[in-house]
């Protein structure tokens, strides 16, 4: 298993949270000439460049941008903003940021970009995201102020004052073996043309990441599974992800589909995975993924 993180993760920043509450230094950072802004607009990353290789905008002036700064960390020495301008109409035209790039989706751009630029976009657009869907309180319903540069929403009325915090979800994403040389892939009928893969779910609260593995498989494609072992994480911000990826080895061999959100599951032999020519019939998860991963490791480790 190599070492690599997936792709989204490694942010090159020192998040430097100790400064997030440091109003004055906050300021200061905000008008500093070092400064660069990672504008998000509805969801969208700031790019350059074709579509196939694109790169990110780091865009100076964060000041002259009337936006919520949220602090992301220190690149080097200088203070890294993310700015959410999804109120705005057209933001490529302000005179901060005219020719200087274009909004992009990220789950298009962000495979074919270098991996710590992805990284970088993909943690400002999560961070946006959140403070976007948290304007209000969760448990009184007043207004719920940013603070902590973005990192935190406190709630307006003092009677209540809840702090809320940036959520991630976990979800558990595994591969299914059966002690040899199969192993399961299904399909979702939302998924593209040909692609299979890998079963996944979403941790419930009160389980462990091995209860939520086990479940899913039973739910999903109707097996027992044992031997539960982790192999790494990926951050998957579309929109709040944590995925957190498995091998699981299955002691019963009988798949049930249909119960769920799965249209089809089989059994696959290494041997033919190995030989695998992609097609608009079959084909594996995009490379960006953990399944991906977790496909191309087990396939190597027979
Ligand atoms: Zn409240």
């Amino acid at each position: 298993m190599s070492d690599r993180p997936n792709v989204y993760a490694g942010v090159p920043l020192d998040r430097a949270a100790l400064r997030r509450k440091n109003e004055a230094w906050l300021t200061e950072a905000w008008h500093s000439p070092d400064a660069r802004i990672l504008p998000v607009w509805q969801s969208r990353s700031f790019v350059t460049g074709p579509a196939d290789a694109a790169r990110v905008v780091l865009v100076p002036a964060g000041a002259a941008l009337e936006a919520v700064p949220i602090f992301l960390g220190l690149l080097d020495e200088a203070p890294i903003f993310a700015v959410d301008l999804s109120i705005l109409e057209s933001p490529e035209t302000l005179p901060a940021l005219q020719d200087l790039g274009r909004f992009e989706d990220l789950r298009s751009v962000g495979p074919l970009m270098p991996e710590d630029e992805a990284a970088l976009c993909a943690y400002a657009r999560g961070m946006a995201w959140w403070n976007a869907r948290h304007r209000f309180c969760g448990v009184c319903g007043a207004p719920a102020a940013s603070a902590e540069a973005g990192h935190v929403r406190i709630c307006t009325d003092p009677a209540c004052a809840t702090h809320h915090f940036p959520r991630t979800d976990p979800a558990v994403i595994m591969l299914v073996h059966d002690g040899g040389d199969r192993m399961v892939l299904g399909r979702q009928s939302r998924f593209p043309p040909g692609m299979h893969s890998v079963l996944a779910g979403f941790v419930e609260p009160g389980e462990s990441l091995e209860e939520a593995v086990i479940r899913e498989v039973r739910e999903e494609v109707g097996l027992t599974v044992t031997d539960v072992r982790y192999q790494s994480s990926q951050p998957w911000p579309f929109p709040s992800s944590l995925m957190l990826g498995f091998t699981a080895r299955a002691t019963s061999f009988d798949i049930e589909t249909g119960q769920d959100e799965l249209e089809s599951a089989h059994w696959y032999d290494r041997a033919m995975l190995r030989d695998l020519v992609p097609s608009e019939e079959f084909r594996l998860p995009r490379r960006d993924s953990i399944a991906h991963r977790l496909v191309a490791e087990w396939i190597a480790a027979g």
